[in-house]
């Protein structure tokens, strides 16, 4: 099954010497998908650029190749398709997609704050998920303000009431892996 990853990176792309506040044992532990066959979570903390995105994607491919579904999808992506399908009537359908796969990726959670209706999608996506459906999400907010995100501190607490029930956070800090050699280079402080 085809996840339409929007690229191909493994972990073998991934520099863990860069990024010291990633468990690579915790990462190694996640790749094993053991997590997928409990129907455990696994959420990616942290700016921009410090590989949130890679490591989904790894996670994502070795899923594939282990015979897992997985479909990756970005918040944006959700909202658009929510829209969509609201106005064709076809919310239950698009629900029903999102639960069935063993591995759902929801990519760049919290850049812009959702709305109503795909917030509410989302709650009930990761209701069905609960417990049998393994969930990866990414996002650049802590947990504190998603109550901003899903434009509701009730929804947002359920939401990660259920999220984190069976889950590993990785909060990564440190610094944009994109502005590297920019750094070296003396452009940014
Ligand atoms: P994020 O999703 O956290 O904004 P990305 O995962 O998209 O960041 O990473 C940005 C770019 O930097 C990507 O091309 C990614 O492959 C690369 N990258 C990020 N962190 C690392 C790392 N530690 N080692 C190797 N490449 C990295
Ligand atoms: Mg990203």
């Amino acid at each position: 099954r085809r996840a339409k990853l929007p690229y191909t990176k493994t972990v073998h792309d991934f520099d863990f010497q860069f990024q010291p506040s990633i468990s690579e044992q915790r990462v190694k532990e996640t790749l094993t998908c053991r997590f997928i066959a409990n129907g455990e979570n696994r959420l990616l903390l942290g700016p921009p650029g410090v590989g949130k995105t890679h490591l989904a994607i790894s996670f994502a491919f070795e899923a594939l190749t282990k015979g897992y579904s997985a479909l990756f999808i970005t918040a944006e992506e959700m909202a658009a398709e929510c829209r969509k399908a609201a106005q064709k009537g076809t919310l239950n359908r698009l629900v029903s997609r999102w639960s069935r796969p063993d591995l759902i990726v929801m990519d760049e959670v919290g850049y812009f704050p959702f709305d109503e209706l795909t917030a509410n999608i989302f709650f009930q996506v990761v209701s069905k998920r609960y417990e049998h459906g393994a969930m990866i999400l990414t996002s650049n907010k802590s947990y504190l303000e998603w109550g901003k995100v899903f434009g509701d501190e009730v929804l947002a607490t359920a939401i990660l009431d259920r999220l984190l029930h069976h889950s590993v956070t990785f909060n990564i800090k440190g610094d944009s892996y994109r502005m590297k050699d920019k750094k070296k280079a003396g452009i940014f402080p």
